[in-house]
């Protein structure tokens, strides 16, 4: 197979039967090694409040829960991380809703706390991770300016935002019509200014929520188009919907097993000629995640021994043993990396600040 055509993308999104088994085949001739990668880190969600209200989303908060994180403190986050550290993580994912300062409740924290935004504290967290622990800092938290990111970039190893998808259609479906940062024209936009920052990034797609075949071929090939203009992307995330009771989409039906194995395979036959990782999250599949290994996913991604996924929080992460495990019997070697991928450590990526922090790490 030369470059990869949407025509060849949407054959293999439609294969049945052998062809299924041969596209698989095909994955493993671009396989350059048997391992599989993994990142031990901790997830801090520093705010629940989010201007968006996906239809898939179990990770919002109402300003008005009592439940609800409205903001960290420093004192809470460095705990969080101090604790971390005893497990032995290395990344301190911090993920958390869009643009939360358009609450006044959040702008009244920033406030109290002695910030003018939420980028300089943001910013602050990721400077006392740097400073006061060995963690690494990944910052995940929907769309920013170029801006916010060119401040973003001192203080983290890498970020991600995930593109979902690239189709405008789906802003008129539940699972994005009431949210304003999921038009994917700002998505495309927030990380191809991460790659004319060169922050190194992880995106994808998430499929099961109203794609249509052709939508999921376009979204591969633009993540593709953006990575070979800026080369910056590090990790594609195949990420399957998970209904979730509770949710407006609960009565929505998960992408199939089948659908899930065609769209990894047709992820990695797209990055076939590049040291793209693909990922695929084995707490959203825990009885099926081996197979995508067969289908040329390398990577698990953030998987934390400390915290739970608090974006899938019915879906807890396997221990480490048990992804040791797993990965051996599939045939592969589990082993772990940084939030940045080993290629990008160097001076054309990071600050000599953040390279002195990696090298002391390691
Ligand atoms: S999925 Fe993310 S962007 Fe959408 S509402 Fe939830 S936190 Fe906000």
């Amino acid at each position: 197979m030369q470059s990869i055509t949407k025509d060849d993308i949407l054959e293999i999104l439609t294969a049945t039967d052998k062809e299924i088994i041969k596209f698989m085949s095909e994955t493993a001739k671009y396989r350059e090694n048997n391992l599989i990668t993994f990142s031990k880190n901790i997830f801090i969600p520093l705010t629940e409040i989010c201007r968006n209200d996906c239809g898939y989303c179990n990770f919002k908060k109402n300003p008005d829960d009592p439940q609800a994180i409205i903001l960290k403190t420093k004192e809470e986050i460095l705990s969080d991380l101090k604790e971390a550290e005893k497990y032995g993580c290395k990344e301190a994912m911090f993920a958390f809703g869009e643009d939360a300062d358009e609450e006044e409740i959040v702008r009244l924290k920033l406030k109290e706390y002695g910030y003018d935004n939420m980028i300089d504290y943001i910013c602050d967290i990721c400077q006392m991770t740097l400073d006061e622990t060995s963690l690494l800092p990944h910052t995940n938290g929907g769309n920013f300016s170029y801006d916010a990111l060119k401040r973003l970039k001192e203080v983290n190893a890498s970020m991600g935002l995930m593109l979902e998808n690239s189709s405008k259609r789906l802003m008129e479906l539940p699972a994005h019509n009431k949210s304003p940062g999921k038009n994917p024209d700002l998505r495309i936009e927030t990380i191809e200014n991460a790659g004319k920052l060169k922050i190194p990034y992880t995106t994808g797609i998430l499929i099961g929520i109203g794609e249509t075949k052709e939508e999921i071929a376009d979204s591969l090939l633009t993540i593709k188009d953006i990575y070979d203009k800026y080369g910056h992307i590090q990790e594609v995330i195949i990420q399957n919907f998970t209904p979730i009771p509770g949710i407006e989409m609960e009565n929505w039906s998960e992408p199939s097993f089948l659908d899930m194995i065609r769209t990894v395979i047709a992820g990695t036959l797209v990055f076939k000629d590049t040291d793209v990782s693909i990922q695929v999250p084995p707490n959203l599949n825990n009885d099926t995640a081996q197979i995508f290994l067969l289908c040329g996913a390398d990577d698990w991604g953030g998987v934390s021994p400390v915290s739970p996924d608090f974006v899938n929080i019915t879906s807890p992460w396997p221990g480490i043993d048990e992804l040791e495990q797993l990965t051996e019997d599939a045939g592969f070697e589990l082993t772990e990396r940084l939030c940045i991928y080993e290629k990008y450590i160097n001076e054309e990526w990071l600050s000599d600040y953040l390279l002195d922090k990696i090298a002391n790490l390691s």
